[in-house]
């Protein structure tokens, strides 16, 4: 590679590099908003559809109180499916008690949930959300089961439980 052709390359880099730190804060400002057209309803039209609770978890990324869920005794076979969208997220089969009092996932249904990082507790945590109506879940964390360590601590009143 010539003097030239080099500087060219680092210059293309520089400029995308920067372009990344620039686009970046876009994305995740905009990750709860779905990507999905037919699932971009305004808050007035999430509220009607939605009951209070739901609205406040998976609009409005708040927590359940632990332990309130009765999902998280939940022991059927069977599939949890966003409560917002009906999206199915994740399967009973790896569903297991982490004992925080939420229900506790090792692993979720492949392409149905997309992360984003938050700082509400000041240390950042994953937060996740439904890839289809960008509701607001849960957290993931690393410290579950083997064999993918993952701990995604879901709110039961974002899921609708459908037993098989
Ligand atoms: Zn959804």
């Amino acid at each position: 590679m010539n003097h030239f052709l080099s500087r060219r390359v680092f210059i293309l880099v520089l400029i995308m590099s920067i372009l990344k730190i620039i686009f970046n804060p876009i994305k995740v400002l905009a990750s709860s908003i779905s990507s999905k057209e037919e699932w971009n309803f305004s808050k007035e039209e999430w509220k009607k559809r939605l009951t209070p609770e739901a609205f406040y978890i998976l609009r409005e990324e708040g927590t359940e109180r632990a332990f309130s869920s009765k999902l998280n005794n939940e022991k059927r076979k069977g599939i949890y499916h966003c409560a917002g969208c009906d999206l199915p997220l994740f399967s009973s089969d790896k569903k297991y008690d982490s004992g925080t009092g939420w229900p506790s996932f090792w692993d979720c249904i492949e392409g149905s949930l997309e992360n984003k990082v938050d700082f509400k507790l000041i240390v950042p945590r994953t937060e996740y959300h439904c890839s289809r109506c960008g509701g607001h879940q849960g957290h993931v964390f690393n410290d579950g089961p083997r064999p993918t360590g993952k701990r995604y601590c879901n709110n039961g009143l974002a899921l609708r439980f459908e037993a098989n």
